[in-house]
């Protein structure tokens, strides 16, 4: 119940350990076709460009902004937390005239935060993280997606932890260049990044003045090993591959929809447990995500030893503050196959006993009770 890896399915392991076969392997051939139309059907997209990118979600976050950005090129990006951050130094190491646009950690952009910089850097792309695992922040985008493509900008979206935990409508909503990593709600083990070029994306691309800067992430030559010409670029991660096409099929066989209430169940249910214990969250109401639940350390509460006791003596994982919020917060993951009643309950109640030591005052039993008021009250309205 951290902020990821997750948990992962038994069927997802079990793929894993599969016989591996060559990359070129016709086997092998069928489960690329197989990855990325299960990737196209949950990104909400037609693009061709869709693939994985063999390493985590930080190369699939260098490999959208390589391919894109030339040395002097303007690119804007959002920081309000960690991933932001990250995504402006990797800006600045490919070459672009980087201008960030920062709100306080727990907030997110409006539309009208990014009006007048646009008009002023003239950006070639606008990078922004949609689900910001360090505040647990849930960052609209279609407004500013409009507002991108009018000043002439492609968007990037980081969706490493929304993917396949709450809708991301890349044709909709007109994103250009999105990655996500495969250990968030996708429930996989860390090692691909999905990724989706738009076509206009992948012309400002073809039509650079100068090489792409990485080798290993120049999509021009990847797109000839995952299309039709089956080019060897590098050895794929046979095994890796495989464990994703189980974890695509996995919620594909659930429903998105199906996957999405699923998410917004448990997040609604660890939140009315903890706040019958008056733990807050860190985001505004209305900007919370279901996957990643970031919550103040109530006044008087050791962080370190409540983390470590629900560790070792219950073995959940929850994580704790990064930069900003070092010490004041925790982040409870509920991702993928680890967003279920079972860690919802089996938490509050290893949390109740925990507090009562540490002397925190509350209403025993409290939690277990809100919680299950709200299970109670979504009965009938799809499995939790
Ligand atoms: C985890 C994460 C990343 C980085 O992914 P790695 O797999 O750790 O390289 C980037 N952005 C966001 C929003 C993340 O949550």
């Amino acid at each position: 119940m951290g902020p990821g890896p997750s948990d992962i399915h038994p069927r997802v392991l079990e793929a894993l350990a599969k016989g591996t076969v060559g990359h070129l392997d016709p086997y092998y051939l069928q489960i690329m076709d197989g990855l990325q139309n299960m990737l196209r059907d949950l990104f909400r997209t037609k693009n061709p460009m869709t693939f994985a990118v063999s390493a985590t979600g930080s190369a699939g976050m260098e490999a959208t902004v390589v391919n894109l950005i030339e040395p002097g090129d303007a690119m804007v990006v959002c920081v309000n937390g960690v991933f932001g951050a990250r995504m402006a130094d990797v800006a600045a190491r490919a070459g672009a005239e980087v201008t960030k646009i920062q709100r306080p950690w727990g907030e997110v952009f409006s539309p009208s935060d990014l009006k007048d910089v646009l008009a002023k850097a003239k950006p070639k792309v606008v990078g922004i993280v949609m689900a910001e695992t360090s505040t647990g922040a849930w960052q609209p985008l279609e407004e500013i997606s409009s507002l991108v493509h009018d000043a002439g900008a492609l968007l990037l979206v980081d969706a490493v932890t929304s993917l396949g935990g709450v809708p991301v409508e890349v044709d909709a909503w007109n994103i250009d260049a999105i990655y996500s990593g495969s250990q968030k709600c996708l429930s996989c083990p860390p090692g691909l990044a999905p990724v989706s070029f738009s076509p206009r994306a992948v012309n400002v691309v073809m039509n650079r003045s100068r090489k792409v800067q990485s080798w290993y992430l120049d999509i021009t030559m990847l797109a000839a090993y995952w299309g039709s010409d089956r080019v060897y670029h590098h050895t794929a991660p046979i095994n890796m591959s495989y464990a994703l096409y189980e974890a695509l099929r996995l919620i594909h066989e659930e429903g998105l929809e199906v996957c999405f209430s699923r998410h917004r169940s448990n997040h609604l249910a660890l939140k009315a447990g903890l706040a019958a214990l008056g733990i807050k969250y860190a985001a505004a109401e209305g900007y919370q995500l279901p996957m990643l639940n970031a919550v103040q350390i109530p006044p008087g509460i050791d962080d370190v030893a409540m983390r470590k006791a629900l560790l070792e003596r219950f073995g959940i994982e929850i994580g704790g503050g990064l930069g900003d919020y070092k010490g004041k917060v925790w982040r409870i993951g509920l991702m993928g196959h680890a967003s279920r009643a079972r860690n919802v309950l089996v938490f509050l109640a290893a949390l109740e006993l925990l507090l009562a030591e540490q002397g925190y005052t509350f209403d025993r039993g409290a939690s277990i009770a809100a919680a299950n008021q709200v299970y109670e009250n979504l009965a009938g309205k799809g499995k939790v």
